[in-house]
């Protein structure tokens, strides 16, 4: 099958941009220490502002080489792998907690999420790069064994039955940057902005006092913002259709996200969904599931759910965002919004 594949650089991936405002409006009490690092197939920006900041960054890039040791589904020695590999594996205590904070979410969503997908994307080449268009037959063979239901955490093992397989794609970067922001917080950290390619999590504010801007990409025009939003002490977590995708023979983009009802990549109306939080790991995997979700499914979601805030991007470009950052988001040139109101 001749499929024009079209994947973007890893830095095009980056679905957010960190905009730390830097101009003379920041008082440098403390020093700004900046380290870049590669790792979960994303570029991260890691920036700290503290007088240790060298040894604190060598420490926070240390944890996420650890934690991308234990969660790759590519690397055979993996926990994931070796769950995958023969049905149930003992593992760390960190894959314990993601696994079991993640089947939360799948519960939560009503299979939105679902961390057994992992056997479609690979049919769909998302984790191989060789990119097709499965046959009907194929998927449905394969959503048999798709059901979160089938996997199992007790005493630091986690099982997956009926020959499933797992992939936590869609909360490990999440997961990870909460446990950054522990790691600095617990090294007094009080001002620093990481952002693990599209997941973005700040420690405190800028070291002037002022919130952070963070900058959420025109899903269109990778060299633009469609709006900024001013966040403290949050997180803030985008799924796009434009991240990894590849363009089939049909001329129609499959994107890396599969709904887990069709086994199809999610094209519900929806080209981008922002969710900002307390919690970087809630935050990736809603994110991921409002996406699947789409546009009126995402709405009743979040007016129902009003400990996080969104921001969602339909098809037109047209944002609707919740009432809580509402006042916090300023939008670019040419771009409408609407405000979903959940309060009153
Ligand atoms: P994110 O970029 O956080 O939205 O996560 C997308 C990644 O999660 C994909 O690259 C897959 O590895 C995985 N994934 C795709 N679809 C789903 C789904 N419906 N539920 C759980 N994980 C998924
Ligand atoms: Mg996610």
């Amino acid at each position: 099958m001749n499929i024009n594949m079209k994947v973007r650089t890893a830095i095009l991936c980056m679905t957010i941009f960190a905009v730390a405002l830097t101009g003379c409006s920041i008082k440098k009490e403390k020093p700004e220490y900046k380290r870049d690092v590669f790792a979960m197939d994303t570029y991260m920006v890691l920036k700290v502002y503290d007088e240790n900041g060298e040894a604190i960054l060598e420490s926070a890039e240390a944890e996420i080489k650890r934690l991308e040791m234990l969660f790759s589904v590519t690397d055979e020695k993996s926990d994931i792998s070796r769950i995958n590999g023969s049905g149930s594996a003992q593992v760390s205590e960190d894959t314990v907690k993601l696994v079991s904070e993640a089947l939360v979410y799948c519960e939560k969503t009503d299979g939105a999420l679902d961390i057994t997908v992992y056997p479609l994307l690979r049919e769909w080449g998302f984790t191989t790069g060789k990119y097709q268009i499965p046959e009907d037959k194929d998927i449905t063979a394969l959503l048999e064994g798709v059901d979160y239901n089938n996997v199992t955490v007790e005493d630091g093992t986690v099982s997956i039955k009926n020959g499933g397989a797992m992939d936590l794609g869609a909360v490990a970067k999440g997961y990870t940057s909460d446990r950054i922001c522990s790691l600095l917080r617990e090294q007094s950290v009080s001002s620093a902005l990481i952002n693990l390619g599209g997941n973005v999590q700040a420690v405190g504010t800028k070291p002037d006092g002022s919130p952070w801007k963070v900058g959420i990409e025109d899903p269109k025009d990778n060299s633009r913002i469609v709006c900024s939003l001013k966040i403290e002490d949050k997180a803030v977590v985008t799924s796009g259709n434009y991240e990894r995708y590849f363009i089939g023979e049909d001329g129609r983009r499959y994107c890396h996200i599969i709904d887990p009802k069709t086994g199809r990549p999610a094209d519900n109306g929806l080209v981008s969904v922002t969710i900002v939080g307390e919690s970087g790991t809630a935050c990736d995997a809603l994110s991921t599931a409002l996406f699947v979700m789409g546009k009126e499914r995402a709405a009743e979601f979040l007016e129902k759910h009003t400990e996080i805030e969104a921001v969602l991007i339909d098809d037109d470009l047209r944002l609707y965002i919740t009432d809580g950052i509402s006042e916090n988001v300023e939008l670019s040139s040419g771009i409408e919004s609407t405000v979903i109101k959940r309060q009153g």
